[in-house]
């Protein structure tokens, strides 16, 4: 009996460990704030209360720069960071070239592949709008339910993902994000305590952010409507003629996407610069595979070239230098790294650009136009902090609370997430390869086959989706409980 018993009892004890990493994923935390906060800042909140803080300074390795996409928004971004497939559009609202029309999917209850995947997220629906109405709220609610879930993920899984959203939405309606950051360290603390009583060994942890926030207020809408309109542009939602324009528009974000008909691209371009709020307009050159344009509001322009088989860059610039990047290209030419036809590798690139104002420019520019959705905008324009585009609603809604900061542009406070470990220094990368440093961050839930496989092998599983029965009433030898963290949390300033 006891060998048959023992037999049953090996594999169950096995599975029965907490996960041994808990990689959180954290909307829209930038670099600048983590990196201050590593150091210790004292500041002052949005109703002039000054505070100290001081956080993830102990049992982490010093943050690293996690650059994202451009535009630096999530969809794009976390997709990259997870190595899936590139989502339809930049947003939920954007336009379907296959079928010539915008498509407008509801951004609070719809998912995206990255978001199936973890193991835990917010669901869609009340959650999430919360997220926006009561967004501290919203935030209790998620750390507490990652920690709450994570302790109770005893079902041999090594890796646990987990999704804050509210790390972002508190942002842009002016969040004290150090106060959610030094929250989230102290539960943190808990956990590693917990978990080192339970296991008996360190919890491994990895913060990664998909992009930035800028925290330039409520900013000036730029007029873009009413600047094509007079220009004898049409805004539609599909491109019949040479002089219609789509421009799908979801919250409120310091870029702009816009499709046009092919041909009318390059003087689009450069009618765009003279947009008031507009800092660097690019732009995907239809008549010529591979270059793409760059514009800077004092009409400076450059081109970039790109070998897709070489993965190589060259940076030629027409008139002044709209993103600085003159002084790169004579470093670069310096260390040998440019090939005669001026042609430098994706990674020589980063290599020179990941701390300057517009980082890692030329290979997210190509990016943004190319591979980071399925259905890439002609024109991007990146806006100066201090302007955004929204739609008119959503900006009179927003106006009825205040507006932090948000994110979309090229700079590097708008495009600067954190990668931040606890169990192996990092360096600053981008979200096109970070993942390659994780394995390709394994054991995420299987988003296209979950739903299918759900059903036809674990049909009790469906309502707690990958995790097995509660184990430890009916067998002994499963190791005692974590002593429960307390659920209270520090109150908000
Ligand atoms: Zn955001």
């Amino acid at each position: 009996m006891l060998v048959v018993f023992g037999s049953q009892l090996a594999p169950i004890a096995y599975s029965a460990r907490l996960p041994n990493r808990l990689i959180l994923c954290l909307d829209g935390v930038s670099y600048r704030d983590m990196a201050a906060l590593q150091q210790g800042l004292t500041y002052k909140d949005i109703h002039g209360w000054k505070f100290h803080r001081q956080a993830f300074n102990h049992g982490y390795f010093p943050v690293s720069r996690l650059i994202s996409t451009f535009p630096s928004i999530s969809d794009p971004s976390w997709s990259e960071i997870l190595d899936d497939q590139p989502p339809p559009g930049y947003q939920r609202t954007y336009f379907d070239a296959s079928k010539d029309s915008e498509v407008a999917l509801n951004g609070v209850t719809s998912s995206e592949e990255y978001e199936e995947q973890m193991t835990w997220q917010m669901a869609g629906g009340f959650h999430r709008i919360l997220g926006y109405v009561a967004p501290q709220h919203a935030f209790r609610y998620e750390i507490n339910s990652v920690i709450k879930d994570f302790l109770q993920t005893r079902d041999g899984r090594v890796n646990y993902y987990a999704l804050i959203h509210t790390t972002d939405s508190a942002q842009h309606l002016s969040g004290d994000i150090f106060w959610m950051l030094s929250t989230i360290d102290e539960r943190l603390q808990q956990l590693r305590a917990a978990y080192r009583a339970s296991e008996g060994k360190e919890l491994e942890i990895l913060l990664l952010s998909d992009h930035g926030n800028n925290h330039a207020g409520g900013g000036k809408r730029v007029g873009v409507r009413h600047f094509l309109k007079s220009a004898g542009y049409r805004i539609s939602k599909s491109i019949r003629n040479t002089n219609d324009i789509v421009l799908p528009t979801a919250g409120i974000e310091s870029w702009i996407e816009i499709h046009n008909s092919p041909t009318a691209t390059e003087a689009l371009a450069q009618l765009l610069t003279h947009l008031k709020g507009v800092d660097i307009v690019t732009a995907q050159l239809p008549d010529r595979t591979n270059q793409f344009l760059i514009i800077n509001s004092k009409g400076e322009r450059a081109l970039i070239e790109w070998n897709p088989i070489q993965n190589s860059f060259r940076y030629s610039a027409e008139q002044g230098d709209p993103i600085n990047y003159l002084p790169v290209v004579e470093t670069l030419k310096n260390k040998g790294a440019l090939d005669s036809d001026g042609f430098a590798k994706s990674d020589a690139w980063m290599a020179e650009t990941l701390a300057l104002p517009y980082p890692v420019a030329l290979e997210r520019i190509v990016r943004g136009h190319t591979r980071v959705t399925l259905n890439p905008s002609t024109v991007i324009v990146s806006l100066k902090n201090g302007y955004i585009h929204s739609g008119f609603i959503i900006k009179r809604g927003a106006a009825l609370t205040k507006c932090g900061g948000t994110h979309g542009a090229l700079d590097d406070v708008n495009s600067d997430g954190i990668l931040l470990s606890s169990f192996a220094p990092t360096k600053d990368t981008t979200t096109s390869r970070v993942a390659e440093v994780y394995d390709g961050f394994p054991g995420r839930r299987d988003a296209r086959n979950w739903a299918a496989a759900s059903k036809t092998t674990h049909p009790h599983f469906n309502s707690f989706p990958y995790r097995l029965p509660n184990l430890s009433s009916s067998f002994a030898c499963i190791p005692p409980k974590p002593p429960l963290l307390k659920t209270q949390m520090m109150s908000p300033p």
